[in-house]
């Protein structure tokens, strides 16, 4: 038999299959496809910038609005739809948009919903290219965005003004772990649309979490929006992001994605798709060596702080269970400065003598990784700023990978002995 032509194939391929009701891990692999006889069990790239029109009766239909016409990469493209789609249907959403990198989604997002005059409200502990992009990008568009802390939360509703389109929420907080009471701010912005008479969205990143721990959108959430870099990815070598909301919305947020141009290449959606077949197992796995790694780093003498949601001595422990589904894999410590070293050069002499663990910037890979926040998502901050989001020059930022535990236990303890 002839190998199909790409028009057939596209047209056989696609079963769809109601698989709302399977488990994660199930629509993790399969996505929302399951493939024809004789298809390819992975994902074909599309490795194109452009698709051939069969005839110009194409180019018309597609100047006439028809969405199944392929035309140009940064549009659409048959490898980013597939992934889009599964990321869609892991988080029970309407539909999905991904895009470049987590920061391209985030822009879009946020500006997908906003306008000059606009304002955001959102809470201060962020990934620090959120806050920048707030602080330093958003008031040249005449847009504010007004903070308001987790302890208050009964303000946010007074806080909304007819202005107010988006309120923005990061929980657990990079780096320092505090959680936010999801429920509270959705509850709080519900209360203020009725008195504006006004749709506000909600938006939380959900990177450090990912739906496995945490699903926004059971607890009324309107949109997530992801760094896929990171445990979508979960290998360090994809640059990713996503956005997943209502199909209306995000019909909206592809449009403005087209002028922004942060489009998803094929090839970072096909090492996505694949890696997300392992999603449950590596997540799985990163929770329980966190809270056993946390755990062991809460007795070592040199170790002033352990912040993970899961330890009973978190001080919102309590609600980390009631909204998250797991702790996820994130630890972060503060180490006891010695007489030799101030904090920040205490933590750096750990993180240089760690021996498994790598020092690098990112999160969510397979292999363990650290990284100081003030060096790295919390740089170019004033002490005042640092302060706001509860930085502080000892804190070394664990991502904590699949590796043997009792191999991370004594990289950590070594390394501690050591300052
Ligand atoms: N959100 C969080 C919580 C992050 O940690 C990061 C990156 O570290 C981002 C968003 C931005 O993602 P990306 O680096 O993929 O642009």
């Amino acid at each position: 038999m002839s190998a199909p032509t790409l028009g057939e194939f596209m047209k056989s391929k696609n079963k769809p299959i109601s698989n709302n009701h399977l488990a994660l891990s199930t629509r993790a692999i399969h996505g929302k496809k399951l493939y024809a006889h004789q298809g390819p069990v992975s994902l074909p790239i599309y490795q194109t910038s452009t698709y051939r029109f069969e005839s110009s009766e194409d180019a018309i239909r597609y100047a006439k609005g028809d969405p199944s016409v392929y035309v140009y990469t940064r549009y659409h493209n048959p490898t980013v739809h597939d992934v889009e789609e599964k990321l869609a249907l892991m988080e029970n959403a309407e539909a999905a948009a991904l895009f470049s990198s987590g920061m391209a989604a985030i822009s879009t997002a946020i500006l997908t919903l906003t306008k000059s005059g606009s304002e955001i409200i959102s809470t201060p502990a962020l990934y620090g290219g959120t806050y920048r992009f707030f602080r330093d990008e958003l008031p040249k568009h005449d847009i504010k965005v007004s903070y308001i802390e987790p302890e208050n939360l009964q303000m946010l509703s007074a806080r909304v003004t007819p202005k107010t389109t988006v309120v923005y929420v990061e929980t657990p907080t990079n780096p320092t772990l505090d959680i936010v009471d999801i429920e509270r701010i959705v509850a709080e912005t519900r209360k203020a649309e009725k008195r504006i008479g006004k749709k506000i969205s909600v938006m939380i990143d959900n990177t450090f979490a990912s739906i496995i721990n945490q699903d926004p959108f059971a607890l009324g959430v309107d949109i997530v929006v992801e760094s896929a870099t990171k445990y979508l990815g979960g290998h360090s070598d994809v640059m990713a992001g996503v956005v997943i909301g209502s199909a209306g919305y995000i019909k909206d947020v592809k449009g403005l994605a087209k002028h922004l141009g942060g489009c998803a290449d094929p090839f970072a959606a096909y090492l996505l798709f694949r890696s997300l077949k392992t999603f449950e197992l590596r997540v799985m796995k990163q929770n329980d060596n966190a809270i056993a790694l946390a755990s062991e780093l809460e007795k070592h003498p040199k170790v002033n702080r352990v912040l993970y949601p899961g330890l009973p001595s978190h001080p919102k422990h309590k609600l980390a269970r009631k909204q998250m589904n797991g702790f996820g894999g994130m630890v972060t410590i503060e180490v006891k400065p010695s007489k030799k070293l101030s904090p920040v050069e205490a933590a750096a002499k750990v993180c240089d003598n760690l021996k498994i663990a790598v020092n690098a910037m990112s999160l969510g890979g397979v292999e363990t990784l650290v990284s100081i926040p003030v060096y790295s998502s919390h740089v170019f901050m004033k002490s005042e700023e640092l302060k706001q989001h509860g930085v502080t020059p000892g804190m070394i930022r664990i991502s904590v990978g699949v590796e043997g535990i009792e191999d991370l236990v004594s990289d950590f303890r070594q390394a501690l002995n050591e300052i």
